[in-house]
């Protein structure tokens, strides 16, 4: 009797641990079909046209279900890969390990992915894990229970089908999303030893849902932080790329340290947060981007990185000119080894470090101020770049803030005008002006260094 009063109101079924799933009406989720991108609609239609079960799955549900517009729609299917692939014109099969389907629907591509089942099981081929318990290999098919159950967040693990525009919950994520609490799927030690890299989704989800981590999962986090050191360095970098530019990469910095995570999460970390010189450049910086990223603007992964690192290469140019170096040269090593070491946890692409490295060079030329070298200067492809982090480094302080100022009316000036920026400057005006410096004493500061320096 009661059973059939709570489901009569909170959904078909009542839910199983781990057994039926809640289905639950429209008229308690709200979700309205129309919320779907076209193309997911379309593709999900045309899977059940053909006989096949089709949802959409993971974080749409979840974003769609607390108001947030989705980044993405992606669908789960029991269809194979090759049977999914035969129902669409324009569909192709990717990925070796797991593959998946991607469906071209006028602009739009949907992900299409088959269910995917237990590592481990009995009757499957196990999976292969590391000492740690870390899953290396997880390519079997399976059920929408069991691809429930793989998932990390119960909040993740809800399907929704727009057809019969229900969504299907084997966790209880929608009462844990009510309850505004990101809850580990299974047991949260086991899940963290499969895949650490959770343990960063968790701080990262939680800080873009303004979600609590509810306590068993917390508590988890603190106990095998360390773990993190066991992630491949490629995929710990597209982790944390994701977390920067979440949109909300100073709260997740916040938690992070909060919870003392980010000692054994990540090198780069304790880098940036222990120092609290470089914390102001950094929390400008990230507060830059999460502005960036809420404004739909975009993001440079080589500018963000390059700012995290910033005073890191700031204090090895130092040592090295203490050690007698000769600027350029220095400012190039201290490049070289802050980007090695960091490699060693975090890969940081080839192609971003090349950003990196462009961004970092053009610092010591904004001090030069000539006719030939400043014109030159505008031409340089990551100009802009370039005098986004000088403006950044004069926001906090660490260099003049006239310098930043005097780039950007140069960039917005007419010729004209340019050539009279210069003439102020002109050589008498910057040998008066080094004059000053070494008088000063100001050797001792990085930027005074670099006024007399021969620039590559
Ligand atoms: P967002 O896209 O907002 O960053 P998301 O939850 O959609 O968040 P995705 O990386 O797009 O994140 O993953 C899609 C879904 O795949 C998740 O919602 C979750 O169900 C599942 N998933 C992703 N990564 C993992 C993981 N490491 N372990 C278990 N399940 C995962
Ligand atoms: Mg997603």
């Amino acid at each position: 009797m009661i059973r059939k009063f709570i489901s009569q109101v909170f959904g078909h079924k009542l839910p199983g641990r781990g057994g039926e799933p809640t289905v639950i009406p429209h008229a308690r989720h709200g979700i309205r079909r129309e919320a779907l991108s076209n193309g997911s609609r379309r593709v999900i239609e045309t899977l059940q046209d053909n006989g096949y079960q089709a949802f959409v799955v993971g974080g749409a549900v979840r974003d769609l279900l607390v108001g947030i517009e989705p980044k993405d729609f992606d669908v789960a299917t029991d269809a194979t890969p090759e049977q999914a692939r035969q129902c669409f014109r324009r569909a192709r099969i990717i990925g070796r390990r797991f593959q998946i389907v991607h469906v071209m629907m006028g602009q739009e591509t949907v992900e299409v992915t088959t269910f995917r089942g237990h590592h481990g099981q009995q009757d499957t081929p196990r999976a292969q894990t590391d000492a740690q318990g870390r899953v290396l290999r997880d390519n079997v098919f399976g059920s929408q229970k069991e691809d429930a159950a793989r998932r990390d967040f119960t909040v993740n693990a809800l399907y929704y089908d727009p057809v019969a525009e229900t969504v299907i919950d084997y966790h209880q994520g929608l009462a844990d999303l009510e309850r505004k609490t990101l809850r580990m799927i299974g047991h949260p030690a086991t899940r963290c030893r499969e895949d650490p890299v959770r343990m960063l989704r968790a701080v990262r989800l939680a800080a873009k849902l303004d979600f609590s981590i509810d306590a068993d999962t917390l508590r988890t986090l603190g106990e095998l932080a360390g773990l993190i050191e066991n992630v491949p360095p490629s995929r710990l970098f597209d982790e944390m790329l994701k977390l920067l530019t979440s949109g909300h990469s100073v709260k997740c910095l916040q938690r992070l340290r909060a919870e003392g995570l980010h000692h054994g999460l990540l090198p780069l970390l304790d880098v940036i947060l222990e120092q609290s010189l470089g914390k102001r450049f950094v929390t400008l910086a990230l507060e830059n981007t999460d502005r960036r990223v809420r404004d739909g603007r975009p993001i440079s992964p080589g500018f963000l990185f390059a700012t995290l690192l910033w005073n890191e290469v700031l204090n090895q140019w130092e040592a090295l000119k203490t050690g007698g170096e000769r600027p350029i040269p220095a400012l190039y090593l201290a490049m070289d080894n802050v980007l090695d070491a960091q490699a060693e946890k975090l890969a940081i692409t080839r192609r971003v470090a090349g950003d990196i490295k462009d961004i970092w060079a053009l610092q010591p030329r904004f001090e030069l101020r000539s006719g030939k070298r400043s014109h030159g200067l505008l031409e340089q492809p990551r100009f802009k770049a370039g005098l986004d982090f000088l403006l950044l480094r004069a926001e906090s302080g660490e260099v003049d803030a006239a310098l930043g100022q005097w780039w950007l009316n140069f960039l917005n000036a007419d010729g004209e005008t340019r050539a009279a920026m210069l003439l102020a400057q002109g050589p008498g005006a910057e040998k008066k002006r080094r004059r000053r410096k070494r008088k000063s004493g100001a050797a001792a500061g990085v930027a005074a260094d670099t006024t007399t320096a021969e620039c590559p």
